[in-house]
């Protein structure tokens, strides 16, 4: 059985994608890193997100 999943970069719920940190994101999402590898836009967009959406867990976890 595939559950959707909230992707991090377009936020669509998707079936089929991978996961980065415990977070998901859908294969065009993927596809579009890979083929933006040269400018790193995605890339550095898709960190800049994660360190952010990594930061909000620590504050749930230190705040309940
Ligand atoms: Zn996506």
């Amino acid at each position: 059985m595939n559950e959707k999943k909230e992707c991090i970069v377009c936020r669509q719920k998707r079936e089929r994608g991978i996961h980065i940190l415990n977070r998901f994101l859908c294969d065009d999402c993927e596809k579009e890193i890979i083929e933006s590898d040269s400018n790193h836009i995605l890339y550095t967009y898709l960190v800049w997100r994660m360190r952010f959406l990594i930061h909000q867990d620590t504050e749930k976890e230190l705040h309940g």
